[in-house]
């Protein structure tokens, strides 16, 4: 993906943190990244280490009646044992699903597989899952060509995410082997003339 910003000039330094600024510019934009500031809440409320509201599966706050939803909720994942932020458009649009189903009294949770999808220079992209810096990435198609998809597999070999440029296929697949949990052989996953289901053990 670097190669796309570097085809359409973008000088890309990765590993290279600012430390000063040397530059000969009328303006500058900096934009290092986003963080909840929610603190302001006050101390009625939990909050994950990050500072964003801790709320359990059913997006409940620790004050009574208070939801919270998208990037600024830290909530509990049952699929991943723990509580995760997902900064993504398809998760605040989901959580308050989950929210309105609870305030009419319900019981339903905020379990989604992780995804996100994105335009870069007119390839569309996707992301389905989430995945440890650990996990074996298998890459399936030339990475020069068009559309091509990465996988990860964790330590049990698991699909636990995959990434898929132009290949919608591969990203549905994906979607459904992670909600199932499936365990796959990372040389059937690498070959691209396979479907990615046909990869199950
Ligand atoms: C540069 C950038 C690119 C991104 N690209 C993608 C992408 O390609 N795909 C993807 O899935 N996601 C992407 N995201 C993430 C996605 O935009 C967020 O996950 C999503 O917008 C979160 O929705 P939200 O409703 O939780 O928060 P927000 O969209 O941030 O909405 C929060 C709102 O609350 C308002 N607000 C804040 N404080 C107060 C206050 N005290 N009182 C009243 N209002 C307040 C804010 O003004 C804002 O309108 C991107 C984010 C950024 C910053």
């Amino acid at each position: 993906m670097a190669n796309w910003y570097r085809a359409a000039g973008v000088d890309l330094r990765l590993d290279s943190p600012v430390t000063h600024l040397d530059l000969d510019a009328d303006r500058i934009l900096v934009a290092i990244g986003a963080r909840p500031d929610v603190r302001w809440l006050g101390d009625s409320f939990a909050y994950a280490p990050d500072g964003a509201l801790l709320v359990t599966a059913q997006l409940r706050t620790s004050v009574g009646n208070v939801f919270a939803v998208g990037d600024c909720a830290a909530y509990y994942s049952e699929r991943y044992g723990k509580h995760i932020r997902v900064e993504h458009w398809d998760n605040a649009l989901r959580g308050p699903q989950t929210v309105a189903d609870n305030v009419l009294g319900g019981s339903a949770e905020h379990d989604p597989v992780p995804y996100f999808w994105s335009e870069q220079f007119g390839r569309m992209v996707q992301y389905v899952g989430r995945h440890a810096a650990t996990d074996k990435m298998v890459v399936r198609g030339d990475l020069g060509d068009a559309a091509w998809t990465v996988c990860w597999l964790d330590d049990s070999s698991r699909l636990s995410a995959a990434l898929a440029v132009g290949k919608p296929r591969d990203l549905a697949q994906g979607r459904k082997l992670i909600t199932a949990s499936s365990v796959l052989d990372a040389a059937r996953v690498a070959d691209p003339g396979r479907p990615l289901t046909s990869a199950t053990l």
